[in-house]
């Protein structure tokens, strides 16, 4: 069963007020919170563990390297990598995605080379691109959208050419909370001989992902947005693949040998993780994905999965209601407007009674020119979240609709 006033009690921030009323927190695509045994897995190493990992013959430095190196461990369990060689730790989603950007636009692509993304990117995904397009002369080419905000796969089929040497999509949108059918857009990639990375920081938090079964060459996500700590994130990649791209930054860890004449490099995954790692981060976020692994990433999809369809359902009672993104395959993101109310006054009035929701353009902007709006209201979804909350968000939404009215 999913005991969500158990779960409910593992947040202690969830049990705060803001303007004396309950918080009702449905930021969760901007960042989730964080259970008391994430917390207290940093606060437990920085007191009796700390020390710098990888270098060190004394006790800590080695009790601090193999919790780190458990933690990558953890990772590649948790999305069924083959090896612990293809999990590097990042600072996020966002350092995962502008490090596979330039090895790969450096090592592997020439001027007039393409890289296919869709519209419903986050800024993360365009602009690591764009700086390579400005550096090396290549393309960017765009998948279309229908106006459910589902990608169209024929449209992508068309994209390809002799010159397309990587796709970079995201798994689920943070605007509309598409599920993107990436297994099929991976498959299509690779009819080309195209190598293809997901950004999963919208999947992973919410699904079960495997990257054997997806075949996906790279897959980055971040803790933060899976009840893990800031500052921490992965790339997963295919060996062959990180192999053959050179190292992104320089410095300690990821060198063998250094002289003034010639370095040579470590061994995956340390080629790519120059200084000192945030070893207390990586330990705090095996701690979140062994959190959500024993409540079951199927039970989290499939709670979330009930809160949506019920959202859905209930914010379309509210009158001039406009709901961005009604895919069939959604996850627990739900972008609004109500009638002409500026998504930045529905936001604030809604703070007002507690409710934290996003308004914005949510770093998607090229999404809002496809829209043809400048922003929205959005309410992101958590394990944590719940229908009673739901239901205030509901009558907060139709409050402040009635003050405009
Ligand atoms: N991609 C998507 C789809 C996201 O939602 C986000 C975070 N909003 C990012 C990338 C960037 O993640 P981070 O800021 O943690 O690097």
């Amino acid at each position: 069963m999913y005991d969500i006033q158990k779960i409910r009690e593992d947040f202690p921030i969830l049990s705060r007020t803001v303007y004396d009323k309950p918080l009702i927190y449905l930021d969760n695509g901007a960042t989730t919170q964080k259970p008391r045994c994430v917390v207290d897995a940093m606060v437990d190493e920085y007191y009796s563990v700390n020390a710098n990992v990888h270098r060190g013959v004394h006790f800590l430095s080695q009790q601090a390297t193999n919790l780190h190196e458990a933690s990558r461990e953890t990772v590649r369990r948790f999305i069924n990598a083959r090896s612990t060689s293809e999990i590097v730790f990042t600072r996020g989603t966002t350092e995962s995605i502008n490090l596979v950007a330039a090895t790969f636009a450096d090592s592997q692509m020439k001027e007039g080379d393409e890289v296919i993304v869709s519209v419903m990117e986050h800024h993360s995904n365009i602009v690591s691109w764009q700086l390579q397009a400005a550096r090396k002369g290549i393309v960017l080419k765009v998948i279309p959208m229908n106006d459910k905000g589902e990608l169209l796969l024929d449209e992508y089929e068309k994209l390809f050419s002799p010159r397309t040497r990587l796709v970079s999509v995201t798994h689920v949108s943070n605007v509309l909370g598409t599920i993107n059918p990436v297994k099929k857009m991976i498959e299509m990639a690779h009819a080309h001989n195209v190598p293809i990375l997901i950004d999963g920081a919208q999947g992973i938090p919410h699904m079960k992902v495997d990257v054997q079964d997806l075949d996906a060459d790279f897959y980055v996500f971040s803790g933060h947005k899976v009840y893990g700590p800031t500052g921490v994130g992965v790339l997963y990649g295919k060996e062959a693949w990180l192999d053959k791209l050179p190292p992104y930054q320089g410095g300690g860890e990821m060198i063998q040998n250094v002289s003034f004449e010639k370095t040579t490099f470590n061994e995956l995954p340390f080629k790519f993780e120059a200084g000192t790692p945030d070893y207390i981060g990586t330990t705090a976020l095996a701690k979140a994905l062994d959190y959500v692994s024993a409540i079951g990433m199927e039970n989290i999809a499939a709670h979330e999965h009930e809160l949506t369809v019920y959202a859905m359902q209930r914010l379309k009672e509210i009158p001039e209601m406009r709901i961005f993104g009604e895919a069939e395959h959604k996850g627990g993101v739900i972008s609004f407007l109500v009638g002409n109310i500026h998504h930045f006054d529905m936001g604030t009035l809604l703070d007002r009674l507690g409710i934290a929701v996003r308004t914005g353009h949510h770093c998607a902007e090229p999404l809002m020119h496809r829209l043809g709006i400048e922003g929205t209201v959005r309410a992101s979804f958590g394990l944590y979240t719940t229908k009673e909350e739901i239901d205030t968000l509901v009558a907060g939404v139709s409050r402040v609709s009635r003050m405009f009215a």
